[in-house]
């Protein structure tokens, strides 16, 4: 039996603004408010898991730990079978510099290591989300969701974030960036976890 949330604010252990808007925009409809961890002044822990559900359960504890409030986290990468599933959960480590982080530069080492060894076309790949709904008590619910594809080049598409204008989605002829907002969030990864959540911890 899940466990549901009753609030109508929920605190979301995330400091990425496009994650966040994304969460505003899926959670509106809803009608619960989301606050995210910049607002409350959460300090952002180190991932050091190796997996989606490590690295989503450090950031929702660490956000429960600091405010005492139920917290929503989401880990997400890409997973691209011809590299054995990298980036994976090291997808944003690989857009690190140390000006920031620099997706142009994340998406063309993803593309040359794919020349490099010659992969096959198409260039199969999904992106992968998890949440993370944890309470004080301890208490956990994990959802999942998939967003299967294929990387594609050139970049297209200047909408969504990350590596969203390399990824194509199956059923599609335009990329991730070349959705707009609303297309993007009804079949994405974050979407399809979302929906999971929702009937399972909102009862909608
Ligand atoms: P983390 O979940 O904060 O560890 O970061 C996951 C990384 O995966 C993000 O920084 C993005 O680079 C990438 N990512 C996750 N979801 C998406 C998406 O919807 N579009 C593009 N990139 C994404």
């Amino acid at each position: 039996m899940r466990r549901r949330f009753d609030g109508d604010r929920l605190l979301i252990a995330t400091h990425n603004a496009g994650k966040l808007e994304e969460m505003r925009q899926l959670f509106g409809p809803l009608g619960v408010t989301v606050v995210g961890g910049a607002e409350m002044n959460l300090a952002e822990p180190e991932e050091t898991e190796t997996t989606f559900i490590g690295n989503a359960r450090i950031k929702a504890r660490a956000a429960v730990e600091a405010t005492g409030l139920p917290a929503l986290a989401d880990d997400s990468g890409i997973e691209i079978e011809a590299l054995d599933g990298a980036p994976g959960v090291y997808t944003a480590d690989w857009a690190e510099t140390p000006a920031g982080r620099n997706f142009h530069m994340a998406m063309t080492r993803t593309w040359e290591k794919l020349e490099a060894i010659d992969a096959p076309f198409p260039r199969r790949a999904r992106f992968c989300c998890t949440l993370l709904l944890a309470w004080p008590d301890g208490h956990e619910e994990i959802y999942e969701g998939h967003a299967p594809g294929q990387i594609t080049w050139p970049m297209r598409g200047a909408q969504g974030h990350g590596y969203d204008p390399i990824f194509q989605p199956d059923g599609y002829h335009i990329t991730f960036g070349e959705m707009d907002a609303d297309q993007k969030n009804r079949i994405s990864h974050r979407a399809r976890a979302f929906q999971a959540l929702i009937e399972g911890s909102f009862g909608r």
